[in-house]
């Protein structure tokens, strides 16, 4: 890592342009994503974050023949770089904290209900229960620059590859010497230093209703992660089924929460976590944030209520009501 961000530094040294404001817009990992970097540099360190895009891409999706993921699930037991052994266990432990609610093994059940191939399906009820036998992270092992799986385990990183990536394009910009830039890929937003301005970002939070955002947070180095069953679902009979499956049931989770966002400086837990806290419901998550903290979280209910956890009432700005977890 330390040689990557050294060879990224006299790159962006070299670029010798002067761009204010620079843009970039990447297709990656089914995600349109959004990338801005402002000063000197603005330029190369985009266009270096856009390979960085593609390299993770490359590495960590499990549909791409060769990849290291794939890899490890057509192998079982495989040898890949410290890097994907560093992701993986980044996971696990947030599995381990969440007691399983974010569990990277949950790769059956996604193929079940069609969200790899998107040919949507509803499983029956003994298709879930043989799935959920092979659910478990307890049957996944990273070390040693080797990932093995038992008992007919898979994995899948779409719960946090988006939350590594964006912390990875934070290192990228700073390598190159950009101190202010923000990122949105999809409903991870990653923000770097402040504004040009000198003010705090402010990030949005979608409305799961639509329209209006559901309120503001001023930030500065800090990641905002939202998971929702809005952002990825299909419709059958009438009924919505959407993407982040509650491992205890291999059903798309139900336990009364439209929208988590957790915010943190580190966007690859904080994207685990989003998952979780959304698996968990309401209570769950309030419960985890007392006993485990480092992070702050927003909170919609299926019924429309907003929480906010204590650390964020003086950067939360919003036109609804709110709660405060404390
Ligand atoms: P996110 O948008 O970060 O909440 O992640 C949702 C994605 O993570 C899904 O599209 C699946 O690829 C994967 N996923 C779904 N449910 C879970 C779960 N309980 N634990 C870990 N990953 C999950
Ligand atoms: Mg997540």
């Amino acid at each position: 890592m330390a040689l990557v961000c050294a060879v990224t530094l006299t790159s962006c040294a070299d670029a010798g342009k002067n761009a204010e404001e620079a843009t970039k817009t990447v297709f990656a990992m089914d995600t349109v994503m959004e990338l801005k970097a402002y000063g000197k540099n603005a330029e190369r360190a985009l266009s270096e974050a856009e390979q960085e895009i593609i390299r993770l891409d490359n590495m960590l999706s499990r549909g791409t023949a060769g990849s290291e993921i794939y890899k490890i699930n057509e192998l079982k037991n495989a040898e890949v770089s410290t890097e994907a052994v560093g992701i993986i266990n980044a996971a696990l432990s947030v599995s381990a904290s969440t007691d399983g609610a974010f569990d990277i093994t949950i790769a059956p059940i996604m193929d079940l209900w069609g969200f790899f191939t998107k040919d949507f399906r509803v499983p029956s009820d003994e298709e879930i229960a043989a799935a959920l036998e092979k659910v478990d992270y307890r049957n996944v092992s990273a070390q040693d620059g080797r990932v093995s799986l038992r008992s007919g385990a898979q994995i899948d990183l779409g719960g946090i590859a988006k939350g590594y990536l964006s912390g990875r394009i934070m290192e990228i910009f700073k390598g190159c010497g950009v101190s202010s830039g923000i990122v949105s890929l999809g409903g991870n937003v990653h923000a770097l230093g402040k504004k040009p301005d000198g003010s705090k970002w402010r990030v949005a939070i979608q409305n799961p209703d639509g329209g209006d955002f559901l309120g503001t947070l001023a930030v500065e180095d800090t990641a905002v992660i939202t998971s929702g069953g809005y952002q990825r679902f299909f419709e059958q009979d009438g009924r919505v089924y959407h993407h982040i499956i509650d491992p205890a049931t291999g059903y798309p989770a139900a336990n009364g929460l439209k929208s988590v966002s957790v915010i943190s400086g580190s966007s690859d837990i904080a994207d685990g976590l989003s998952t979780a806290l959304y698996v968990m419901g309401q209570d769950g998550a309030a419960e985890y944030w007392r006993s485990h903290g480092g992070f702050e979280a927003v909170l919609m209910t299926d019924d429309g209520r907003i929480f906010i956890t204590k650390g964020l009432e003086n950067i939360w700005e919003s036109g609804f009501g709110y709660e405060v977890i404390e």
